[in-house]
């Protein structure tokens, strides 16, 4: 038995060593207080340009932001008043866990380790080109995203914040399915983790995908342009499968992203109640009057079809994804101008993987091209992103309580978009990771 002042005496020794945990942890905090001077800032929220603002970051956060707010001492400041500073941009369709590789049968020549490694590369292009948060969308093999995404976390690799699917959600030798394959091939639970054919069936896959990480469920509505035997004006799950699939995600605080390219698997999709519609390739009036009503987000890749198109020059492409995608390229981008007339709700979403990663920015210039202003094409990858993640509270803009999530670009982004093609200053959660000032 420990006498009483014995008592005390460990007693203090430990309050002694916890405070002192504390105060070690308070002054590593002090150190991580930088400020950014702006020169100028895209508020994206009210859609006009400030000058000479202040940021002020704590511990990966916005503190605040004005012409003169408090700046602690020993702050970090970095200047960027000769530069344009914006939120990191979000890209609401990505496939990092996956390869830039036309043909994907190559996935099979590959174990899920040497693809594990081999995606690296992505996330890093990825943040580097100023995306500090995306949306991924699936991948071939199922949960590798689950695990690049907690890697990128964890701060092993480097890479955006990524909200992941974990599968896809698709009916059997459907669009999300590895399909081209003699039916005597047996393939590996991970190759086809999202197949479903009921709506039971997707309600089981929905709530293994939830019980495994995912942060959204991705659902294929319709037939796909780069998946062989698929044909992208095709049905594939019907409504009561979309039905299950939005309902089973929302009993797990789930969104539901539908791809869909015919106009009638859009609709499908919309009525089901999903998030948003990928691709919406051939989207009908009625659709544009449907997402509208429904305040469905539309996230069309208008730009990928540059990378079809130049893969297809280098014979690289697959024949029949080739066919598939014959007319639907100039389609889909007079469809986007539609929609956007009619105001529905539009997010960036590129498909990367599709096109090499890291060039996600281009298709800011084709968005513009196609009708919408610049600050309207910024705002699809910021605030209107942050809305269909969910994650209006701390991503999309710059303002307290936020990630620091901010980047720079030399000149001005309102007057020539693809100056976001060459982002000089990227900082994700209050770290920086690109500085070429
Ligand atoms: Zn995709």
């Amino acid at each position: 038995m420990i006498p009483a002042l014995g008592r005390l005496i460990i007693c203090l020794l430990f309050l002694g060593s916890v405070s002192g945990v504390v105060l070690a942890q308070e002054s590593a905090a002090q150190s991580t207080v930088s400020v950014i001077k702006a020169g100028k800032l895209l508020d994206v929220d009210s859609g006009r340009v400030l000058s000479n603002q202040t940021i002020v970051i704590k511990n990966g956060k916005i503190e605040a932001i004005g012409d003169q707010p408090s700046v602690p001492p020993g702050a970090t400041v970095i200047d960027l008043s000769k530069f344009t500073v914006l939120p990191g941009l979000i890209d609401c369709h990505t496939h990092l866990a996956d390869v830039y590789d036309p043909e994907p049968l190559h996935v099979l020549q590959k174990t899920s380790a040497e693809l594990a490694y081999e995606v690296i590369p992505n996330a890093r292009v990825t943040l580097l080109g100023g995306f500090t948060t995306v949306r991924d969308v699936g991948t071939y093999r199922a949960f590798n995203d689950v695990a690049l995404r907690d890697a990128i976390a964890r701060g092993d690799v480097i890479g955006p914040r990524m909200f992941v699917a974990g599968a896809y959600v698709t009916i059997s030798q459907g669009a999300g399915a590895m399909t081209g394959l003699s039916p005597d091939i047996q393939l590996p639970w991970d190759l086809h983790y999202g197949e479903a054919n009921s709506p039971w069936e997707v309600r089981q896959r929905i709530r293994e995908l939830a019980h495994r990480g995912a942060d959204h469920i991705k659902v294929l509505a319709t037939g796909a342009v780069l998946t062989h035997g698929s044909n992208p004006k095709s049905v594939e799950f019907t409504p009561e499968e979309l039905q299950a699939a939005v309902d089973e995600a929302r009993n797990f605080g789930l969104r539901v992203a539908a791809h869909a390219h015919a106009a009638e698997g859009i609709k499908n999709a919309i009525r089901a109640g999903v998030a948003s519609v990928e691709h919406a390739t051939l989207i009908d009036d009625e659709g544009i009057a449907l997402a509208k009503q429904h305040g469905t987000y539309l996230d069309m890749d208008i730009y990928d079809e540059e990378c079809i198109q130049e893969a297809g020059r280098q014979n690289r492409e697959p024949a029949d994804f080739l066919e598939h995608d014959r007319e639907l390229g100039e389609l889909h981008r007079r469809n986007f101008t539609k929609a956007l007339r009619a105001g529905v709700k539009m997010s960036f979403g590129t498909d990367a993987g599709v096109c090499p990663y890291g060039i996600n920015a281009r298709q800011f210039a084709f968005m513009v091209k196609y009708g919408m202003t610049p600050m309207q094409a910024i705002q699809a990858a910021t605030s209107s992103a942050a809305d269909l993640l969910g994650k209006s509270d701390v991503l999309g803009s710059i303002q307290p309580g936020k990630y620091a999530d901010i980047i720079a670009v030399s000149g001005d982004p309102l007057t020539d978009v693809r100056v976001l093609e060459h982002v000089i200053f990227v900082m994700k959660e209050g770290r920086v990771y690109k500085d070429e000032r």
